[in-house]
C-alpha cells in the first residue's frame, strides 16, 4: 500500500477520471478532503437478519442469493429500473430495487451470494431495499470476512457520485485512512484534554470506520471544534493585526458640528443610540482603528448613529466616507443625509452654519463634470463626507484626511473592498459597518468575528407595527380583496409597495409609464461592474430562481415579473386611476434615481419593484407591501423587505401573495407572518438554509463557507463560543503561531481555500 500524507491527491487512490469526477462534483482532491467528507448516516445491522421478520426503517444486513433479475423501461425517466429478488435458505424473499440498472445488471445474475446492507422501505405493500450497499461472494471466505465486517461495525453511508457508490467511497476512505502514518493535529494537547477532545486520529476513525459500540458523533463533534478553531484562529489573527495598526486619534469638539446637530435633532435619541453613541466617541479617540458591527432592525436609528459619529470625526478635523451597496442607496443617503444636517451641510455657502460642513456624492454614473467636482470635494477636503457606492473604492478617489469609513450592509462588500478603503487614509481610518441583517450569535461569531459588535435592540418611539398576513391566491377573492386594500391605502393618501420575483420582459406590458421609458435593452453582462454590484445580490434582483431556500421543490411555475404585474394592475378596476411606477435594477441609474425620488415626494401611488427596495429605503408614508410569490423568498428576505412599510406614524400591512406553496414554504411564510422578532426569524432561516447561502456568496474574503458546523444549531454554538475562546488565548500568547506549526498550516490552508474560492466567484 502506497505511503501517502494528508497532501498527497486523491490521484494516487483512484483512477484519474474518477477522482477527477470526486473533485467536480464533491470538491474533494486531496486526502486531507477525503477525511472530511463524513458520512450522511451510518446504518448498524449488526446481526444477520431473518428475512421473514422485516419492518419499515429498519438497518438490515442480509446473506441472501439473486433469486430473479429483471430490467423494464422506466415511465417518467429515461433509462432502465432492475428489480432482483433475494431469498435465504428458508425460502423468504425480499425485493432489492435499482433505479438505474447500470453498473448492476450484469453482477446480479440469478445464482449469485452476497450480503446486502441498507434500510427497508416500502413499495406499495411489498418490502424492499432501494439501492442497497451490496458485496458477493465468489468464494465463502471471502464471504465470511465480509459478513464479520459488517457485523462488528457501522457502515458508514456516504453521498454518492456517478460510479463512485457508497460502498467504494467507504473503502476509498478506509484505504485512505491505513495509507496515512500520521494524521494532523491541528489542536494542541493542552486544549484537546481541557475540552475532553479526542485526537483528530481517533476523530477520523470514530467518523469513517466506528466499531458497533463507536460514537461517530463523538467524532464529529472534534472535526466541528477543528473547524470552528481554525476559523477563530484566523479571526484573532486579524483582530491582533488590526489592533497593532496605529490609528489617527480623533478627539471630541465640545460646540462643534455633533454638538450643533443634536441641538437640531427633532427627536430623543433612544437609549441605546446614546450609549452606543458614547461607544464610538470613545473609540474614534484611540490610536487604534475602530472596527464595529452596528446591528440593528430596519429603522432602529442605525444611520442616525453612523451621522453622528461622522461629524464627531469631522469635528477631528477629519473626513467621513459612506459608502452604500446600490446608487440608489447612495443618492438616497446623500439626500437624508443632507436633509438631516439642514444648514450644516452647506458649509462655505451663504445663509450655511458657521461650522458647517459640505455632504458630497460620488457615484459610477455621474457625468464627468460631476465626477470631476466631487472627486476634488473629497481630495481637497472641502467635503466633510462623501457618500458613495463602491467607486469611493477606485484608485483615483483620494481624500484629504479620511478619518471614519461607514459601510452600510456589509454583507454586499468583501474584505478586500474594504481594506482598499482603508487604505486611503493616511493612516487606517476607523471602521463601523451597519447591518440591518439580524446575526444571530453563530454567525457573528464567525462571519463577523474579528469585528466588535454593538447591537440596537429598541426601535424609536412612535415607531408603528406592522401586521403581516398570508394570502392565498387559489382562495377566491383573496386576490381581488388585497389590491382593494392598496387602493384603500392610497385613498387615505399613503402608498404601495408590489414586490416581485423577476424582472420579466417589458413586452409583457403595453404602453409606458413612470420607469418603463428607460429601461435599458442591454443585457446583464455588458451592464458592467457598476450595474453587477446594483443587481446581482444573489437573493435576487434577477430572477429569482434560489432565493427561496428550498422551495423550488416541486414544478416549477412561472414567476411573475415586475412588468406582467404592471400590466395586470393597470387592468384591475380596483386601482384604476392610480399612478403606477416601476423599479428594478437594469435601469438607467437616473431613471432609479428619479423613480425614487418620484415615489418619497408622493407623485407615484404603487411601486412595482424587484428586491432592489430590500435594503434601506425609506418612505415612511409607504404602509402596504404587498409581496407577489412570496413563497419564492427567503425568511430573512421577507423580514427585511416588509421593513420597508410602517416606517412613519402609519402601520405597516405586509400581504405575502402566494400561490400552490408547498407545505414547507407555507410553513416559512406563516413564520414570517407570526413574529416581527427579526431575531428570532433570522434563526429560523438558519435552520432551514445551507449556511453558504446565509453567509452569501458575497462574503469573500471571509469564513464564508463552512463544512461541519451547522449554524441554526445550539449546540454548534457552544462549540464556536468554546473554539473563540481557545483560539483567542492562543493567538494572545503567540500570534504567529510559532508554537503551533501544524495549526498554522491549517490555518494556512483555509486562507488558500477561500482566496481560490473567491477568485472562482471573480
Ligand atoms: P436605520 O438606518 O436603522 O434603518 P434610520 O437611522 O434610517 O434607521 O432611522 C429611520 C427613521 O427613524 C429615520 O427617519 C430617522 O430620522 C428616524 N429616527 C432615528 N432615530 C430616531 C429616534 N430616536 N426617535 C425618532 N425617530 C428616529
Ligand atoms: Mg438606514
Amino acid at each position: 500500500m502506497p505511503v501517502l500524507t494528508e497532501d498527497s491527491p486523491l490521484t494516487k487512490l483512484l483512477k484519474k477520471n474518477e477522482a477527477e469526477q470526486l473533485a467536480r462534483t464533491k470538491g474533494l482532491f486531496s486526502v486531507a478532503d477525503l477525511f472530511e467528507f463524513v458520512p450522511r448516516r451510518y446504518v448498524r445491522p449488526g446481526q444477520l437478519t431473518d428475512l421473514s421478520a422485516l419492518h419499515v426503517g429498519e438497518d438490515v444486513l442480509v446473506v441472501a442469493e439473486v433469486k430473479t433479475a429483471s430490467t423494464r423501461p422506466m415511465r417518467n425517466r429515461r433509462g432502465k429500473m432492475l428489480t432482483v429478488v433475494i431469498g435465504d435458505d428458508l425460502g423468504n424473499e425480499l425485493d432489492v430495487t435499482f433505479f438505474s440498472a447500470y453498473g448492476h445488471e450484469g453482477k446480479l445474475m440469478p445464482g449469485v451470494r452476497g450480503l446486502f446492507v441498507g434500510q427497508i422501505g416500502a413499495y406499495g405493500r411489498r418490502l424492499q431495499l432501494t439501492h442497497p450497499e451490496y458485496e458477493l461472494f465468489t468464494d465463502d471466505d471471502q464471504g465470511d470476512a465480509a459478513v464479520e465486517w459488517y457485523r462488528t461495525h457501522r457502515v458508514p453511508v456516504y453521498s454518492t457520485t456517478g460510479k463512485l457508490n457508497s460502498l467504494k467511497l467507504r473503502k476509498l476512505v478506509q484505504q485512505a485512512l491505513d495509507s496515512v502514518d500520521r494524521v494532523r493535529e491541528p489542536v494542541p494537547e493542552q486544549v484537546r484534554v481541557s475540552r475532553g477532545l479526542v485526537d483528530r486520529a481517533v476523530a477520523l476513525e470514530l467518523v469513517h470506520r466506528p466499531a458497533v459500540d463507536d460514537k461517530p458523533s463523538r467524532g464529529l463533534d472534534r472535526l466541528k471544534y477543528d473547524e470552528a478553531f481554525v476559523l477563530q484562529t484566523i479571526l484573532a489573527q486579524r483582530r491582533k493585526a488590526a489592533e497593532s495598526e496605529l490609528a489617527t486619534p480623533r478627539h471630541p469638539r465640545p460646540g462643534g458640528l455633533l454638538a450643533a446637530f443634536d441641538e437640531r435633532l427633532p427627536f430623543e435619541l433612544t437609549e441605546g443610540q446614546r450609549e452606543i453613541g458614547a461607544v464610538l466617541t470613545h473609540e474614534l479617540a484611540l490610536d487604534r482603528p475602530m472596527h464595529r458591527l452596528l446591528q440593528g432592525e430596519v429603522g432602529s436609528g442605525k444611520t442616525v448613529v453612523a451621522l453622528r459619529a461622522m461629524l464627531a470625526a469631522i469635528d477631528a478635523g477629519g473626513q467621513a466616507a459612506l459608502l452604500a451597496p446600490t446608487e440608489v442607496l447612495a443618492a438616497q443617503h446623500h439626500r437624508s443625509i443632507t436633509a438631516m444636517l439642514g444648514d450644516l451641510a452647506q458649509g462655505g455657502m451663504l445663509g450655511g452654519a458657521e461650522h458647517g460642513t459640505t455632504v458630497t456624492l460620488l457615484t459610477g454614473s455621474q457625468n464627468a463634470a460631476t465626477r470631476r467636482r466631487s472627486l476634488l470635494d473629497a481630495a481637497s477636503g472641502t467635503a466633510g463626507i462623501v457618500v458613495g457606492t463602491h467607486a469611493l473604492i477606485q484608485k483615483h478617489v483620494q481624500f484629504a484626511d479620511l478619518a471614519l469609513v461607514v459601510v452600510d450592509e456589509q454583507h454586499r462588500f468583501g474584505v478586500e473592498q474594504r481594506d482598499a478603503l482603508r487604505e486611503k487614509g493616511i493612516r487606517p481610518p476607523h471602521v463601523l459597518v451597519m447591518t440591518a441583517t439580524p446575526i444571530p450569535r453563530t454567525v457573528a461569531m464567525t462571519v463577523f468575528g474579528d469585528m466588535e459588535t454593538s447591537t440596537l435592540r429598541e426601535l424609536p418611539r412612535g415607531r408603528s407595527p406592522i401586521t403581516t398576513h398570508v394570502v392565498d391566491a387559489d382562495r377566491p377573492g383573496w386576490v381581488d380583496r388585497t389590491w382593494q386594500r392598496v387602493a384603500e391605502e392610497v385613498a387615505r393618501g399613503h402608498q404601495a409597495y408590489v414586490v416581485c420575483p423577476r424582472i420579466g420582459e417589458v413586452d409583457d406590458e403595453s404602453g409606458g409609464l413612470a420607469g418603463a421609458a428607460g429601461t435599458r435593452d442591454s443585457s446583464d453582462e455588458d451592464a458592467g461592474w457598476e450595474a453587477h454590484w446594483d443587481d446581482g445580490d444573489g437573493g435576487g434582483d434577477s430572477d429569482l430562481g434560489d432565493g427561496g431556500d428550498g422551495a423550488t421543490s416541486g414544478p416549477a411555475k412561472e414567476l411573475t415579473g415586475v412588468y406582467a404585474m404592471l400590466s395586470t394592475l393597470r387592468s384591475t378596476p380596483a386601482l384604476e386611476g392610480l399612478r403606477i411606477g416601476v423599479l428594478h435594477g437594469r435601469l438607467d441609474p437616473e431613471v432609479k434615481d428619479a423613480t425614487m425620488q418620484s415615489f418619497s415626494a408622493g407623485e407615484i401611488d404603487v411601486l412595482v419593484a424587484t428586491t432592489v427596495i430590500e435594503v434601506g429605503v425609506d418612505v415612511p408614508n409607504a404602509s402596504v407591501m404587498v409581496v407577489v410569490d412570496a413563497d419564492r423568498f427567503g425568511i430573512s428576505q421577507l423580514h427585511q423587505l416588509r421593513g420597508r412599510v410602517g416606517r412613519g406614524a402609519v402601520p405597516g400591512l405586509c400581504l405575502l401573495m402566494t400561490q400552490g406553496a408547498g407545505e414547507r414554504a407555507a410553513e416559512r411564510l406563516d413564520q414570517v407572518a407570526a413574529t416581527t422578532d427579526g431575531f428570532e426569524l433570522a434563526r429560523v432561516d438558519l435552520q432551514l438554509r445551507r449556511e453558504g447561502d446565509v453567509l452569501g456568496a458575497r462574503q469573500s474574503g471571509r469564513a464564508n463557507s463552512v463544512r461541519h458546523l451547522r449554524l441554526g444549531r445550539a449546540e454548534d454554538e457552544q462549540i464556536i463560543a468554546d473554539a473563540r475562546e481557545d483560539a483567542f488565548a492562543l493567538v494572545a500568547g503567540d500570534p504567529e503561531l510559532r508554537a503551533h506549526p501544524a495549526l498554522a498550516a491549517a490555518v494556512a490552508m483555509r486562507l488558500d481555500e477561500e482566496q481560490a474560492a473567491w477568485l472562482e466567484r471573480g
